[in-house]
C-alpha cells in the first residue's frame, strides 16, 4: 500500500449496507417517484442529445436553469454527482473542518479521506446547537463548518437567530460557514438571504430529496464567485453526464409537482410523530426533515423485529449520544401506517 498517502491506511467506507426489504425508509428517500410524463419527457431529450459527445464542462446548461430557479448568480452555482462530491471538493479545499457530533458522517469521513484537520463539537442537550462551543471553535485557525440545517440524523430545526451567528462569526475570522439544506424543502426554511450578503456562508442542496431524483445524482453549491471558483477546480471536469442534465434540465422546467409531493410528506411526518408519542418503549424525536429520530431500549432488537415485518430502518446507535436510536425516513400513507402496526408491537 506504498502508493498511498499514509493517512489513508483504514480509512472506514461510508457507513451504509444495503439490506433487501419489502419497504425501504433507511435512505430519507422520497417514496414517490418522478411523475411518468416528465420520465417521458428526459427521455425524448436525451434521445434527441449526441451521446458521442462530451457533456458541458460543469453542466453549464444546466447551471444557467438552476441559477434562475434558485435566483442565485450564476457564478455562483456549482454542480455536482450529488451533494456528496461537493462536501468531498470542500473538505479536500479546507484548511480544516468543523462539524457537530453527531452530524452527517460524510464531513468527517471526506475530511478524513483529504487528510484535512478535523474536529468536531458535541451537540446540546435536546440536539440543541452548541452555539457557544462552535463559536469558539472558530476563534481557532479558520476552515470549513459543516452545518446541516434542518440536522442530520436528528432533524433538529437550529433558529436562523443561531445560524445567523454563525454566519457573522465567520464573517469575521474567515471561516466558511456551509450550510447544508438537503433536508431545508421539508422544513421550508431557506439559508439564501444569510448567504446572500456574506460571502463566508455557502448553501448545499440536492434534488435527491424532495425532487424525487435520488438515483439520479445531483446535488448543487450556492456561494459566492470565489468559493465557486475553488470548488468548481475541486470537482472532476465533465462530471456531470449528459443523462443527468437531461433530467435536471426536465424538472427545473416542470418544478410543480415538488409542493403536493412535501404538503404529503409533512402531513405524514405529522401522523407519525403523534402515533409515536403513545408508544410505550420508544421516544420519537421532533424533525423538520424527511424522516424521524426514534431512541428505543434496545436498536438492534427493534431493528431487527421490524425487519422481520417487512420493513427497513436504519440503525443510529454508533453515533455517541444517539445510544438506542433508529432513524426511519417518512414513507407514504400505507407504507407508515404497516411501519406504525410493527412498531406498536417492536420493543
Ligand atoms: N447532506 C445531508 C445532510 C444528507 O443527509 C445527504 C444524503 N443523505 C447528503 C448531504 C448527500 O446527498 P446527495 O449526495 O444525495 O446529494
Amino acid at each position: 500500500m506504498n502508493a498511498f498517502k499514509p493517512h489513508l491506511a483504514g480509512l472506514a467506507d461510508y457507513p451504509y449496507k444495503k439490506v433487501d426489504a419489502r419497504i425501504k425508509l433507511d435512505q430519507n428517500e422520497s417514496p414517490e417517484d418522478l411523475p411518468q410524463e416528465l420520465k417521458a419527457r428526459a427521455l425524448q431529450r436525451l434521445a434527441e442529445l449526441h451521446w458521442n459527445r462530451y457533456p458541458e464542462l460543469h453542466a453549464d446548461d444546466v447551471r444557467a436553469d438552476l441559477a434562475r430557479h434558485e435566483g442565485w448568480p450564476e457564478a455562483g452555482v456549482v454542480l455536482a454527482p450529488g451533494s456528496n462530491m461537493l462536501i468531498t471538493a470542500l473538505a479536500l479545499g479546507a484548511a480544516n473542518v468543523l462539524d457537530t457530533a453527531p452530524a452527517f458522517p460524510h464531513y468527517k469521513g471526506a475530511a478524513l479521506a483529504a487528510g484535512t484537520p478535523y474536529q468536531a463539537v458535541a451537540l446540546a442537550p435536546g440536539f440543541a446547537l452548541p452555539l457557544v462551543e462552535l463559536l469558539s471553535a472558530m476563534d481557532g485557525p479558520p476552515g470549513v463548518l459543516f452545518l446541516p440545517n434542518p440536522h442530520a440524523p436528528t432533524g433538529a430545526l437550529f433558529a436562523s437567530g443561531d445560524v445567523a451567528k454563525l454566519a457573522e462569526k465567520a464573517r469575521a475570522t474567515g471561516w466558511l460557514l456551509v450550510v447544508d439544506e438537503a433536508y431545508q424543502a421539508f422544513a421550508g426554511t431557506d439559508a439564501r438571504p444569510l448567504a446572500r450578503e456574506n460571502e463566508q456562508v455557502a448553501i448545499l442542496r440536492t434534488f435527491s430529496k424532495s425532487w424525487c431524483l435520488g438515483g439520479i445524482r445531483t446535488g448543487y453549491l450556492l456561494a459566492s464567485p470565489g468559493v465557486a471558483a475553488v470548488v468548481r477546480a475541486l470537482v472532476p471536469p465533465f462530471c456531470i453526464p449528459a443523462h443527468t442534465s437531461a433530467i435536471i434540465r426536465t424538472v427545473l422546467e416542470a418544478p410543480g409537482y415538488v409542493a403536493p409531493l412535501l404538503e404529503r410528506l409533512r402531513g405524514e411526518r405529522a401522523r407519525l410523530l403523534a402515533a409515536l408519542r403513545d408508544h410505550p418503549r420508544w421516544t420519537a424525536y421532533p424533525s423538520a426533515a424527511n424522516f424521524i429520530l426514534i431512541r428505543t431500549p434496545d436498536a438492534k432488537a427493534a431493528w431487527e423485529a421490524l425487519l422481520a415485518r417487512g420493513l427497513l430502518v436504519r440503525r443510529q446507535d454508533h453515533y455517541p449520544g444517539l445510544e438506542g436510536c433508529l432513524r426511519v425516513s417518512v414513507g407514504t400513507r400505507e407504507e407508515n401506517d404497516l411501519f406504525l402496526a410493527a412498531a406498536a408491537e417492536a420493543r
